[in-house]
């Protein structure tokens, strides 16, 4: 049961975006929602439409994840509007196509702030808890530039940061293990959404589609359908895995 729970979903805002798809997909199996982006209007279009889609609660805010005093302000409307916090889904993010020659001290640590601190602070407000509650899912959005070396569009500050998270996750499974709280991570590879904010050269794409095996770039539905399943009570026994979501493009 999980319509006594809410479920975070981090960075949800983006119209066309991955942790749209999760919310609505979490909503769909119960979960009641909160919205959190960078963007306070898209945040609150997520909420309401997950919540008139599904008829679950959902509420919406402003927040800047890698900002430790908006995190907690924006995770304290939560826990005051939504019943008990069940699951976090870690998807705020950004990628950075520079090369490493070329990328500012700025830039690299921006990409770190956003996909490395600020699940480190997300998680680190709301897993205390999790724990002390007995239950909990966490769930952060690494990437296949993780696990292969960059080379679908994100550089090495991504590719590094998204490994980073899959360390993070790994080792927090082992510590929160015992006490009911699952950490998992989840690798897309190229799925079709904004975040390349149009850089991503159309030639290249589709070469890059000619070489999946399945032929085509990723629904963000086949994300959100690995997310919400791995936030389900009965997936309990799923911790420190990395569930690629890649059309077979790596197979390792
Ligand atoms: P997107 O750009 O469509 O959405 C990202 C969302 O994060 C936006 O709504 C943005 O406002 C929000 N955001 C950015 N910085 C933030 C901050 N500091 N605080 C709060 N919110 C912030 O991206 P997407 O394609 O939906 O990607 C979602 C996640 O999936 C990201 O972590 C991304 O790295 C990961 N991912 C995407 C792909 C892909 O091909 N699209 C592949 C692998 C991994």
């Amino acid at each position: 049961m999980t319509d006594n729970r809410t479920a975070i979903v981090t960075g949800a805002g983006s119209r066309r975006g991955i942790g749209q798809g999760i919310a609505h997909a979490l909503a769909g199996q119960g979960w009641n929602i909160a919205v959190l982006d960078l963007d306070e209007a898209s945040a609150k279009d997520t909420a309401n439409a997950v919540a008139e889609a599904h008829g679950v609660a959902a509420v919406s805010a402003g927040c800047d994840v890698t900002d430790k005093v908006a995190v907690d302000a924006a995770v304290s409307v939560v826990e005051s509007e939504l019943p008990e916090i069940g699951a976090l889904v870690n998807n705020a993010g950004i990628t950075s196509p520079v090369p490493f020659l070329e990328v500012s001290d700025e830039e690299w640590d921006h990409v770190f702030e956003v996909n490395v601190r600020g699940s480190y602070l997300m998680t680190k407000r709301v897993v205390g808890g999790m724990a002390e509650r007995g239950f909990g899912r966490v769930v952060n959005l690494s990437s296949v530039s993780a696990e292969r070396g960059g080379g679908v569009f994100g550089g090495v500050a991504y590719s590094a940061a998204k490994a980073g998270l899959l360390g993070f996750s790994r080792a927090l499974a082992r510590e929160l293990g015992p006490s009911g709280v699952t950490v998992n991570s989840v690798a897309p590879g190229l799925i079709d959404t904004d975040i390349t904010a149009g850089k991503l050269d159309p030639e290249r794409k589709a070469a890059m589609i000619a070489d999946i095996p399945t032929r085509r770039a990723g629904r963000v539905s086949d994300v959100a359908d690995v997310v919400a399943f791995l936030c389900r009570p009965e997936s309990g026994y799923l911790t420190g895995v990395t569930y690629d979501i890649n059309g077979g493009s790596h197979i390792h």
